[in-house]
């Protein structure tokens, strides 16, 4: 498939975008500390080389109170253009575009100088904000001209003014958070003063050939948001005050409705911006949940926008353009909306990468580099065709290695394969299609239905082996587990009959995913369509009301489910920082008892006995599924005195050099991010 409309020019005019692709802000970590500028130059470098039309970089700061956290990325003095020159070069030497995004936190600022329309604490924040002076106000505005000004010295071809996701101009535009009763609160027209003033500045400090970009909230999705007149009132006046283009901005931070987690169906959030097109004359970019070149050309073919902003399926694949433009889109490694290595990682001050792209971030640090010169290419044995397994042996094939890879299943992929029939994870079997495609670019001797022993190994002259085994599931010692009516989740997750209530033991991220999967109804179509998934969180596309919220669909369980752990405390407590609410609260709609501090005391034919807080319990349940976590799987890796957990080498005398990585090196906390990254980087050294 050709991407005719993605891939056309678009003239601003003064200026022109190579293709429609904007790579949408994503906060790295990098752009806070002056230090890491070299690296973040050499993440945006490689993203222009792959052909991204306009970046959008993390959100910098005007001032000291617009900081996301303290010491933030900051463009307020001379002394800063230094830095943002390196990133303005890299791009420009690669034929790409770059803006700066201007990001007043607002309350949503982790710090003790924050500021917002009226004093009203976030609940996302401990900082109260004070709220903002009308001298204050004219000095933001004022803050907001000199950044971008120092941008344009910078280089920058533009900037994105950040009005959207409930900073600082959100909390200006919407009553539930301006409760001021001076020129810029009350009316609509008083609430959207601050941001006109500001396209109004930033245009007269940087003149008419600089790209203005608004991030506009279509929907706040929290009570006391906007209504949709009222968005197209802020729309029509910003296009006047100079706005050279609207990014669409979906959900405040603290709404209760996921935006961009995998469940979220592709593209979901369209529409609104498809309406956003037929109220203003400047180009729309489309945004949320957008991840492949088909849908991006679907939706501007279909006219719901100009452009389309994709932010995280840029971390995960670099070339996703260059791909596309080649007529080789099945190669692209997909984003799977996981959020495990980006946003979790900025939730918790770590540097964001990507759990399908270990690269991501770490461009100069992880480098794969070709064989040549005097470096003899090395046979390979990978047994093991999970994510661990296939990170490394595509990483060493690409790099010029002769890799084989073995599997005892018929099929590569894993523990994936269970994983993408999880309801709402469909987008995990993108990452086995990538891999597909990467051996065969590669040439990877792949070996299905191949059960590796070690007569099998000896038969063989490998260099080097990399037992990527995986796991094995845990069977708990409880009195009766044996029993008929006890499954493990690997049984149930492959179609085994499952009785209408059910207790499962264990309750990390495998067993909340076999209750999404029991919840499943019979007949429903996945993924859920837009319909359904708007009906089930209660989104309402039309925002005839404030915020775009509507009373949720009641819910009919499927099952009576009982989702149980030993520990005491929160259930789910190991899920995703950004994903792991998402999870809790599909389970409370379906009325799943959660229970903690439970002991398991005997399975029989009526059920599961379980202790807690001294008193004993039957749970009449039909069926038993057991979630309790994995153990290594390591028999292939030989148990010498050398040898280690770690991935690493452990030589035998005249014999292959063996490695261990993924779940067969260590079981416990493993995910698919440990998993690829250990293959990529043991590939990377061989
Ligand atoms: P595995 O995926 O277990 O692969 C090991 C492979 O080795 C298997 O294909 C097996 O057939 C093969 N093998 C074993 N012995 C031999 C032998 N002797 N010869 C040949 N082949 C052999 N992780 C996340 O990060 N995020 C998630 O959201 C997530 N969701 C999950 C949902 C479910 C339902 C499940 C089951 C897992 C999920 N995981 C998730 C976990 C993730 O899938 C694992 O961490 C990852 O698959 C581990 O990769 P691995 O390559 O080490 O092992
Ligand atoms: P897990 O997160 O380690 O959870 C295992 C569960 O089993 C825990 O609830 C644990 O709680 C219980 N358990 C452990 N030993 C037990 C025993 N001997 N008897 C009874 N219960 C026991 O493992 P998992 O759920 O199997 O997931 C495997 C990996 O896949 C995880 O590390 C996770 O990162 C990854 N994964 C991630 C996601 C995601 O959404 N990000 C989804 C699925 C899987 P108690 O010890 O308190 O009982
Ligand atoms: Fe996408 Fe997950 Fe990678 Fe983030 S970590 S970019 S969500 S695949």
């Amino acid at each position: 498939m050709s991407y005719p409309q993605l891939l056309s020019e678009l003239d601003l005019g003064f200026t022109r975008l190579r293709n429609r692709v904007v790579m949408g802000s994503m906060h790295t970590g990098m752009e806070d500390r002056f230090w890491h500028y070299s690296k973040l130059a050499a993440y945006f470098r490689e993203r222009a080389k792959g052909g991204v039309g306009l970046i959008i970089t993390g959100g910098i700061s005007p001032n000291r109170e617009g900081w996301l956290l303290p010491f933030g990325g900051t463009l307020n003095s001379v002394f800063d253009l230094r830095n943002h020159r390196k990133l303005t070069h890299a791009v420009h030497a690669e034929g790409g575009k770059i803006a700066l995004q201007i990001l007043h936190a607002g309350r949503y600022g982790y710090q003790p100088f924050v500021v917002s329309a009226s004093a009203l604490k976030s609940p996302i924040s401990m900082f109260k904000p004070r709220a903002l002076t009308t001298a204050g106000i004219a000095k933001t505005v004022r803050a907001y001209a000199r950044c971008a000004r120092l941008a344009q010295r910078a280089g920058y071809d533009g900037v994105e003014i950040m009005g959207s996701e409930g900073y600082l101009l959100n909390q200006f535009l919407c009553p539930r958070t301006n409760r001021r009763n001076d020129a810029y609160g009350g009316t609509l027209d008083n609430r959207m003063r601050l941001a006109r003033e500001i396209v109004e500045a930033v245009r007269a400090a940087c003149g008419e050939r600089f790209i203005v970009v608004y991030r506009l909230s279509l929907i706040d999705l929290v009570e006391g948001g906007n209504t949709w007149d009222e968005t197209v009132q802020v729309a029509r006046a910003l296009e006047a005050a100079g706005v050279t283009m609207f990014n669409t901005g979906i959900g405040w931070h603290e709404a209760r409705v996921p935006t961009i987690v995998t469940s979220v169906p592709r593209a979901a959030f369209a529409p609104l911006t498809a309406r956003l097109k037929t109220v203003v004359k400047v180009p729309v970019i489309v945004s949320n949940r957008i991840n492949t070149p088909e849908v991006a050309e679907e939706l501007l073919a279909q006219g719901a926008g100009d452009l389309v902003s994709m932010a995280r399926p840029l971390l995960a694949d670099p070339d996703f353009v260059a791909k596309a433009a080649a007529g080789r889109a099945d190669e692209i490694n997909t984003c799977i909306a996981c959020n495990q290595a980006c946003l979790d990682h900025t939730f918790q001050n770590q540097r964001a990468t990507c759990l399908v792209n270990p690269r991501a971030g770490r461009e100069t640090e992880l480098v794969y580099t070709p064989l040549g010169g005097h470096r003899k290419p090395r046979a390979v044995a990978v047994i093991g065709a999970g994510p661990a397994g296939l990170s490394a042996a595509t990483v060493a094939a690409a790099r010029g290695h002769r890799v084989t890879l073995f599997d005892a299943a018929d099929a590569i992929g894993g523990q994936f394969n269970l994983a993408m029939r999880v309801p709402g994870k469909e987008e995990f079997s993108e990452t086995i299609r990538y891999f597909c495609s990467q051996l065969h670019r590669h040439r990877v001797d792949v070996r299905l239905g191949t059960r590796v022993d070690a007569a099998l190994l000896a038969a063989t002259p490998f260099d080097d082996v990399i037992v990527a085994t995986g796991i094995v599931p845990r069977r708990p010692a409880i009195p009766g587990i044996d029993a008929a009516n006890v499954l493990s989740y690997v049984d149930v997750l492959r179609g085994a009959p499952v009785g209408r209530r059910v207790a499962l033991i264990g309750a990390g991220g495998i067993g909340f995913d076999v209750s999404a999967f029991l919840l499943h109804r019979a007949g429903e179509p996945l993924p859920l369509s837009r319909t359904a998934w708007m009906d089930e969180w209660g989104v309402d596309l039309s925002v005839s009301e404030r915020g775009g919220l509507k009373t949720p669909a009641v819910c009919v369980p499927e099952r009576e489910i009982w989702l149980l752990q030993r520990k005491a405390g929160k259930l789910g407590a190991s899920l995703g920082k950004t994903s792991g609410w998402v999870h809790r609260a599909a389970l409370v709609r379906n009325q799943v008892k959660m229970l903690d501090g439970v002991s398991y005391r005997q399975i029989a034919r009526r059920g599961l006995l379980i202790e807690r807080g001294g008193s004993e319990q039957w749970l009449d349940v039909e069926t038993i599924v057991v979630c309790a976590g994995q153990e290594s799987l390591r028999d292939l890796y030989p148990a010498t005195s050398a040898a280690s957990s770690r991935p690493g080498a452990t030589p035998a005398a005249g014999g292959p050099r063996f490695h261990v990585i993924g779940g067969a090196s260590e079981a416990a906390e493993l995910d698919a991010k440990r998993a690829i990254r250990e293959g990529a980087e043991l590939a990377a050294q061989l």
